[in-house]
């Protein structure tokens, strides 16, 4: 028996174990210290009320014989579907039911793409990125070349032509940097792997936390339906971390070295996934109804609340940041030229603030640092009149 031998080629990454380590010793030195974690890429929000309600309406459909169900569709059941391509008509893009995949989430989706393409593709990510692009295609044998995102580029790396890439993984609002591409910015991108017949893997998690007019879907690009597959989720949207779906979609003309990509991961799908629960897929088909729609863009805008609360008060210590306005994330420039590391002992030890630090996320990533919006109110305005306190 021999293991996957590229899992060797995985880099360790201790960043959030690192975090938690010089956390838990800094609190058991200062027991009395009220640490603030403004680190978490969780939520904290509870579900909505309406989506808790079909939950159990699910759960109690599956109490009766008459109404009892079995395996789902491997696509998603067709509610949910036709629910998810409204919902893309609100905002202008059509996208239709049967071009729908319902899944447990984006984390595994990213990840299990990369069955249906072959091992010798080059695959560009951002750096800083979202691990999981990285590791997974690691796992496979994939080569990876990176497109640096820096202050210079406003981290909305663009395409360079000189780049051969086959594969794109593009996260926009982006996590970590909560940079937001333009439609120009995007329709760049569609344009050079639609020139070189590479596909782009569009990360959409963050799509409802977008304040501005900026796309929420790579499908609002022209001529992306020839070459883009969006992920996208409920975890952030609507709160569904532990409750687990998202979707991916995949355009019926979407074709590569002679295989519609469609039936290609529904293939996949079909062999390997049996599908999400049906009170899961009741709970997010309620998300997308008018009411709950109403109900978790509360969640949202009190999120957004805490983002603006850490944005002015870096405004105001005139520290340069992106993100907060599209995303739940703030990307901060670490004061004074200290490092992403020295900045998070500072924080931590002068006022009792943990964030993430940059590098953890890839080499473009020193010397910046994470904040996030996820936190609760009193703690969020507390931090940041400590931040202020040891700045100033
Ligand atoms: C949180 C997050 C997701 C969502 O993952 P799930 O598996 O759906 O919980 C996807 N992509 C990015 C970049 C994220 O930060």
């Amino acid at each position: 028996m021999k293991i996957n031998k590229h899992f060797d080629d995985l880099v360790p990454n201790y960043l959030f174990a690192d975090v938690a380590r010089k956390t838990a010793a800094f609190a058991a030195a200062h027991p009395d210290a009220r640490i603030i974690r403004l680190g978490i890429g969780d939520v904290t929000l509870p579900l909505a009320p309406v989506v808790v309600e079909a939950m159990k309406r699910g759960a109690e459909e599956m109490a009766h014989k008459e109404t009892f169900k079995g395996y789902p569709e491997y696509e998603g059941y067709a509610f949910l579907r036709e629910a998810i391509s409204d919902y893309y008509k609100r905002f202008g893009v059509t996208v239709s039911a049967d071009e729908i995949f319902v899944s447990d989430g984006a984390k595994s989706d990213c990840g299990n793409i990369g069955d249906i393409f072959a091992q010798d593709n080059t695959v560009l990510v951002t750096d800083p990125v979202y691990p999981v692009y990285v590791d997974s295609n690691i796992m496979a044998g994939r080569k990876i070349v990176y497109a640096a995102c820096n202050e210079q580029n406003g981290f909305a790396a663009l395409p360079d032509e000189s780049v051969e890439a086959d594969i794109i993984y593009l996260c926009s609002p982006n996590n970590p940097t909560g940079a937001a591409y333009t439609c120009e910015e995007l329709k760049q991108w569609v344009d050079y792997a639609n020139r070189r017949g590479a596909v782009i893997l569009y990360d959409a998690a963050y799509e409802a936390f977008i304040t501005e007019d900026l796309p929420r879907s790579i499908f609002a690009v022209e001529g992306a339906r020839t070459c883009a597959i969006e992920l996208c989720s409920l975890s952030k949207t609507a709160g569904f971390t532990g409750t687990r779906c998202g979707y991916t979609v995949i355009p019926k003309e979407l074709e590569r070295d002679g295989h519609n990509l469609y039936d290609t991961w529904y293939r996949r799908q079909a062999t390997k996934f049996n599908g999400v629960s049906y009170p899961v897929q009741c709970a997010a088909a309620a998300v997308f109804s008018e009411e709950g729609q109403r109900q978790i863009h509360e969640n949202i805008a009190y999120y957004q609340e805490n983002a603006q609360i850490i944005a002015s008060t870096l405004r105001e210590l005139g520290i340069p940041f992106t993100g907060g306005t599209n995303s739940p994330y703030i990307w901060l420039k670490c004061p004074n030229g200290m490092s992403s590391w020295e900045f998070f002992d500072f924080l931590l030890s002068e006022a009792n603030v943990v964030g993430t630090p940059g590098e953890g996320f890839g080499e473009n990533g020193a010397g910046y640092f994470r904040l996030t919006s996820f936190g609760d109110r009193d703690s969020t305005v507390e931090a940041m009149r400590r931040v202020k306190k040891v700045l100033s």
